[in-house]
């Protein structure tokens, strides 16, 4: 995996780590959230430390595994 294109993002609740050589920035992951708080492309994440409650929806809704969430505790 390419360093450029790996990602890695941590809150308070969790961590989450994108591969953007599995990524097809389809944007299931996105739509996915119920809080707006996940912005990822290719070589990007960001993750609203304030609006994300770690439900994982996001990771689950990626069809290649690009995008991982581990909670915290
Ligand atoms: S873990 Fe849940 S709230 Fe946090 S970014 Fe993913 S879908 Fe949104
Ligand atoms: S759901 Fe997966 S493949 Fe689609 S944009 Fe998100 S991380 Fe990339």
């Amino acid at each position: 995996m390419a360093e450029d294109t790996f990602s890695r993002v941590e809150t308070s609740r969790a961590v989450f780590e994108h591969d953007g050589e599995k990524c097809q920035g389809c944007g299931a992951c996105m739509e996915a959230c119920p809080n707006d708080a996940i912005l990822v492309s290719v070589g990007y994440l960001e993750v609203d430390e304030s609006s994300c409650v770690a439900c994982g929806k996001c990771a689950q809704a990626c069809p290649t595994g690009a995008l991982r969430m581990t909670p915290k505790g």
